[in-house]
Order: structure tokens, then sequence, then C-alpha cells
């Protein structure tokens, strides 16, 4: 038998958080954020259940290019745009559309020739300040834009810093109207906490990304409270099962001590598959179904987990690191972060099983 860690990835849990992002934000656009290969779940692999989308929106232009390679015929848009000039043709030809929040990207579309003029979403900084345009400057930008003979389409748009925040809104919000008042272009507004929140947020154009993998964007709101189903379930087993006598420790460095004798497992599963090494004794892990608590520092291809309340397990005993049963949000809170980074992280040496229906205990 090989390893027995594997990433399953179920479609038709993707396919039902797409039908739930619709319902929240109903006669809007939608645009599947497919970025990082889909959030580490694999984009040939979900684009099946990614259908009833509108389109995708990432940022890595070779993606992009292997999408219309494997005749994706809808949208595309690339969410940092472009870099160069030499990318401008690629992109015209393989009519993908490019956000905009940059003056050099502005001249670069000036002085383009291209084949195909291009869809492009001007770029407003609302108050993340990483990328866009200062709120003063849109009109005049899209005046250039609309202008200018490599541009087809201007759409306005904003990625807001804190629409989880109960008054992360109206700030940006404001912000964002003031630099479009009187501009007739279609306004792109939401990630998954915008969604989520759509009626307070609007739009014509959404674009939710970690929703659509059945994981929460808000610190206090469930994944299962939003309606939405896990995609991504990290299953192994236990490959040794042993006795810890009282005050005895488990794993590099000692960090954990049986206070009482009881049984440990030991589960294939470690950093080095994407499992984060930060997270501390009492990171939940399933075992046999049975929410139990990490024990001992996570090693490189293995982790420790106190076996006490799940008395039958053995060597071979189904193990569930995150997904169906135990939502990755709450494996992210234990160790200090957010469910986007450990799905993003899984490493390239995790096989990965696709099913289009749910929990499948798979043999492998
Ligand atoms: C990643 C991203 C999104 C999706 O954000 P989620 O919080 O995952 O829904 C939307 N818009 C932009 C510009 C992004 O970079």
């Amino acid at each position: 038998m090989s390893r027995p860690l594997f990433a399953q990835i179920n479609l038709a849990a993707l396919a039902a958080n797409l039908a739930r992002a619709r319902e929240y934000a109903q006669g809007t656009q939608v645009l599947a954020v497919v970025k990082a290969d889909a959030y580490g779940h694999g984009l040939m692999r979900v684009l099946p259940a990614l259908e009833q989308a509108d389109g995708l929106a990432l940022l890595e232009l070779d993606a992009a290019v292997a999408l219309r390679e494997r005749h994706y015929t809808r949208r595309i848009l690339l969410l940092e745009g472009f870099f160069e000039d030499r990318e401008l043709a690629e992109i015209a030809q393989r009519r993908l559309a490019i956000v905009v929040h940059h003056l050099d990207q502005v001249a670069m579309l000036e002085r383009a020739a291209l084949t195909r003029p291009l869809e492009v979403f001007v770029k407003v900084n609302t108050g993340m300040n990483r990328l866009g345009f200062a709120i003063g400057e849109i009109a005049g930008i899209c005046e250039r834009l609309s202008q200018c003979a490599s541009v087809a389409a201007l759409r306005l748009m904003t990625h807001l810093a804190r629409a989880e925040d109960d008054d992360g809104l109206k700030e940006p919000l404001d912000a964002f109207e003031s630099a479009c008042s009187g501009l007739p272009y279609p306004r792109s507004i939401a990630n998954s906490a915008g969604v989520v929140r759509y009626a307070e947020v609007g739009g014509d154009i959404v674009r939710p990304g970690i929703m659509l993998y059945g994981a929460t964007p808000f610190p206090y709101e469930s994944a299962q409270a939003l309606g939405l189903q896990p995609v991504m379930t990290l299953r192994s087993q236990l490959i040794e099962v042993r006795e810890l006598k009282a005050n005895e420790s488990v794993g590099y460095g000692a960090t954990y001590t049986a206070a009482r004798p009881h049984r440990i497992g030991v589960i294939a599963c470690g950093y080095a598959d994407g499992y984060p090494r930060i997270a501390p004794n009492g990171t939940p892990v399933l075992v046999c179904g049975t929410k139990v608590r990490m024990a001992g520092r996570v090693s490189m291809d293995m982790l420790s987990v106190d076996l006490t309340d799940v008395p039958d397990a053995r060597i071979g005993s189904p193990v569930v690191l995150w997904g169906e049963g135990l939502p990755v949000d709450d494996v992210a809170n234990a160790a200090s972060t957010v469910g986007y980074e450990l799905l993003c992280a899984v490493a390239p040496r995790v096989p990965f099983v696709t099913t289009r229906v749910g929990a499948l205990d798979l043999e492998l």
C-alpha cells in the first residue's frame, strides 16, 4: 500500500458553492476566482464544476492561456493586468480581460497596436492601498482609456480591504462611489465577503473566491452557517498507535507530555505536505470521525494525536486533517492563519483524487 495521504476534491460541493454565491448576489455576473491554481485545488481539475460561472478571474497569464487552449470560451479576467508591453499581443489574441491599476499600464495600452481591443477593469484604491488609482484620478483615467484604440470596453472595480468586518464597508463604498460618480461603466466590487453582504455592497460583476472552495471569509461566521460545503478533504490514516506512559513525551522538542497514560496515534501528514508546522497541541484532527487533539510538534512527514476518545482506533483508521467533518477554518484558527493559506499550501507530493459526489471514503 502507498502512503495513505491524499486530497479529495468534491466537484459537486464546488458547483453547489457557486450556486450559493449566485443566490447571494442574484442578477449579477459571477467571475469565479481561480488564482493560485484554484486556491490549491487544481484549476483544470475543478473547471467542470465552474460551468455555471460567467467567467474566471486569476492573475497567472500562463494559466489563462492554458484555459483558452482547453477551449474555455467565457470571460477570463487577469486580476493584476499585465506587466510588460510584450504581454499585450497574447492577451489580445487570447481575448483576456485585464485590470489596469497603474499609469504605466495606461501608457502601454496607448502605444500598443493590438489585433483586438481589450475589456479593461479600472481599479480604484478604496483603502487597501496596494494597487489602484486614487479616487480623484479615476475620471481622467477613464477618459484617457476611452480614447484608446486598444480598449473596447471599460469597467470600474475595487477590492475591499475589510469586507468581512461589520464596519468595513461604508468608507470604501463611499470612496468608490465618489470615484465613479457619473461614469456609466459596469462595476465590480465584491469578493466572497462582499458577495455574502451583496445587499450592502452591490455591483454588476462579483468575484467570489474562497467561498467557492467552502471556507469562510469571516472570522466569526462559519462556512456551514453561510451554506457552503467543503471542497477539499485532506485524508490520511494512522500509521502507528502506541501507549504513552505518564510523563512521557512525543515528537521533536518534547512539547507534549502525557499527564496520565494514554494512547497516541501517528498520522501520515506533516509540514512537507503543507500542514502548518505552527499548529499547536490541541489542534483538531478527525480520527474515525471523532474529533481528537494534536499532541506534540508537527514534523516533516508525520503528526501525532491523543487517542483517548477513540478507543477503537487502529493502524489504518481513517483520518481527516480538514474538509468533510472538520472545517479547514477550524484548523486555520488553531494555527493562527486563515483557510486560504492552508488550502493553497498543500504540497505537490500529495496526490489528488476527484469525486463528483459527497462523503466518499475512498480506498487507495
Ligand atoms: C483574490 C481576489 C478575490 C477573491 O477574494 P476571496 O476573499 O477569496 O473571495 C477577488 N478580487 C480580487 C481582486 C482578488 O485578488
